[in-house]
């Protein structure tokens, strides 16, 4: 009976928090805030699994992802699938997305104002998933989180834990289809994240 209770509460707090996704990403999509909003084709909320333990924080959308509205999907989005599988995960298992929900022109990093004016929704996003842990990917990710002028080459895989959430930041997938020695610190990474997954209680 209890076990019953138990998925049946798991259950109503599941649907209250996919309708609350749901109304996060309706809201996205049709965000006016900063102007990102007057060069985007799509903007892209995020994508995956609302009760995973783990979240990835990207920079912005890039190209393709503009088009398709989902994030990482292009080369950069292939290689961190890729690290995924590696340590078992799929992307529906984890929730993916980024500190400015559209896309910058040409790609330029995501301006302060810009970003603050994105942040109430990855705050959001973070309070509903509650994951254990949140892997800010690359510089401009690694800033939103943490107030430092170290970089990423010093900070990845070096995991810090603030108000019970571990920040494990890493570098951002897109620096190693650039820089191909980065593919296996980013293995290696990856490997750390799994341990550091496996070392938690659920
Ligand atoms: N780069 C990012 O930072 N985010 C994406 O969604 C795609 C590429
Ligand atoms: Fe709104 Fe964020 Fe897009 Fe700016 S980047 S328009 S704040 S969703």
């Amino acid at each position: 009976m209890l076990a019953d209770a138990d998925s049946f509460i798991e259950g109503l707090r599941a649907t209250e928090a996919e309708d609350s996704i749901g109304e996060i990403s309706g809201e996205v999509v049709i965000c006016t805030k900063c102007r990102l909003c007057e060069t985007r084709k799509h903007a892209v909320p995020g994508e995956g699994s609302i009760s995973s333990r783990v979240m990835f924080v990207g920079e912005a959308p890039g190209e393709q992802e503009d088009v398709q509205g989902r994030p990482f999907v292009g080369a950069a989005g292939k290689l961190l699938t890729e690290l995924l599988q590696s340590i078992n995960l799929r992307r529906q298992d984890v929730y993916i997305t980024n500190i400015a929900k559209c896309r910058p022109p040409n790609n330029r990093p995501p301006r302060k104002d810009e970003a603050g004016a994105c942040r109430p929704y990855l705050e959001r996003q973070i309070a509903l998933i509650r994951p254990k842990v949140i892997c800010p990917m690359g510089n401009s990710a690694i800033r939103a989180f943490m107030d430092s002028d170290k970089s990423v080459t010093e900070l990845h895989g070096i995991p810090f834990e603030v108000e019970s959430v571990t920040y494990f930041p890493m570098y951002h997938p897109a620096a190693a289809l650039y820089t191909f020695s980065l593919r296996r610190v980013m293995e290696e990474d990856f490997r750390k994240l799994r341990g550091l997954l496996d070392s938690m209680a659920d």
